[in-house]
């Protein structure tokens, strides 16, 4: 039985008198120091000597090294970067933590897969929020909360339960609901909606988008149909305030009734099969150890160019400036160099194939 715990679960007295670290002040860092401040707990922050340092200090938060930050604090939230994460646990944080200390972090893909190696007598904990960083400090004022999955790595101190839901209390997510889970299994399904949903979802958006263009209709108003009217942004805040289907009531009858007739000549996307495969990959850690390659990181930057150059960013280029709409840079990314490339010649193939899918 899954367990989700609220706001009667979490007791703030677990950590009244300690002194809590927030290394990183960028997205969640600064929203989660600013409502763990609010609920009237000791917050220092941990920064490098960055813009974001005087974001922090403009807040009036005492800034400190990461190393200081670390040494005064009795819990330490680590919000980096997932990637440069373990670099820095190694150098500046773990020479510093105590017996007992307690560590958070907001994204369960590093102890999950074991990347990073927390000494054993801190406690590990996790609360991950299923909002950006905005989000959690807007819904935090507005009284409402945020949804989290929690988690619970290492419990050196015995106390690490009541340590997560009071923190989990003070950070505002408890208002709403945190559910429990493992480092590991919160990590694949964030791998997962980004890996398996997002491009199935936006290979339909293109196809959709090409036959409408394709017929002849205008890209302009091709564009504002399929995403550009935010309409989508209202329909999916519906799906999760009265329901996936409910939610049909919102729109015409004769909407509903094309929507479902159709429908059902959809339904033998070769989906599912693609979607277990993916998962599988995330599960056995294959994609992890994939993304963990340095040539990886090249293939990646490469792929990016070739996804700036595709069809549908100068069709949205020419339609956003028709449109009177700012225009972004992604337009103009640079290529990587020769000497890169070379690197990939044992991959070329694979890389041929990208070329081609994004042409
Ligand atoms: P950010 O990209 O906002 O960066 C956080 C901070 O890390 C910034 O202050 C950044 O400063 C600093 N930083 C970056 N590189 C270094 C470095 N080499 N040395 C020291 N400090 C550095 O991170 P997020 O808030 O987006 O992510 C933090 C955690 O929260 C991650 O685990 C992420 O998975 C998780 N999370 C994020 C969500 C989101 O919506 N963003 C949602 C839920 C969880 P600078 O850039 O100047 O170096």
């Amino acid at each position: 039985m899954v367990k989700i715990f609220h706001e009667t679960n979490g007791d703030l007295l677990n950590i009244k008198n300690k002194t809590i670290s927030i290394i990183g002040y960028g997205n969640q860092g600064r929203a989660q120091a600013l409502n763990l401040r609010d609920s009237g707990l000791n917050i220092i922050v941990g920064n490098i000597e960055d813009k974001y340092k005087n974001f922090a200090l403009n807040d009036n938060f005492s800034v400190v090294t990461i190393e200081e930050a670390t040494k005064k604090s009795d819990i330490v939230f680590i919000l980096l970067p997932d990637e440069i994460m373990n670099e820095i646990f190694e150098k500046s944080i773990k020479p510093h933590l105590r017996v007992n200390s307690v560590i958070v972090f907001a994204s369960g893909y590093n102890i999950g897969f074991n990347l990073l190696k927390p000494p054993e007598n801190v406690d590990v904990l996790l609360i991950a929020p299923r909002m950006i960083g905005v989000g959690v400090r807007e819904n935090f004022l507005k009284n409402e909360g945020f949804f989290s999955f929690i988690a619970i790595e290492q419990d050196a101190s015995g106390r690490a339960k009541e340590i997560l839901l009071a923190l989990a209390k003070g950070i505002g997510t408890l208002k709403k609901g945190a559910i429990m889970l493992s480092f590991k299994q919160e990590a694949e399904l964030d791998l997962f909606n980004e890996q398996g949903f997002g491009p199935a979802f936006g290979r339909v958006l293109l196809s959709s988008i090409y036959t409408l263009i394709d017929a002849g209709y205008p890209p302009e108003a091709v564009l504002i149909e399929m995403y550009m009217s935010n309409e989508m942004s209202y329909t999916y805040k519906k799906m999760a305030d009265i329901g996936l289907i409910k939610q049909v009531d919102f729109h015409s009858q004769t909407s509903q009734y094309g929507a479902m007739s159709r429908g059902i000549r959809f339904r033998k996307l070769p989906l599912r099969d693609k979607m277990e495969q993916i998962l599988k990959e995330i599960q056995d850690g294959v994609f992890t150890k994939e993304w963990e390659k340095s040539l990886t990181k090249l293939k990646f930057k490469l792929i990016k160019y070739f996804a700036t150059k595709q069809k549908i960013n100068k069709l949205e280029k020419e339609v956003r400036k028709n449109l009177k709409l700012k225009l972004y840079n992604i337009y103009e990314e640079e290529p990587p160099s020769k000497e890169e490339i070379a690197k990939l010649k044992n991959i070329s193939d694979e890389i041929k194939l990208f070329e081609q899918y994004y042409e």
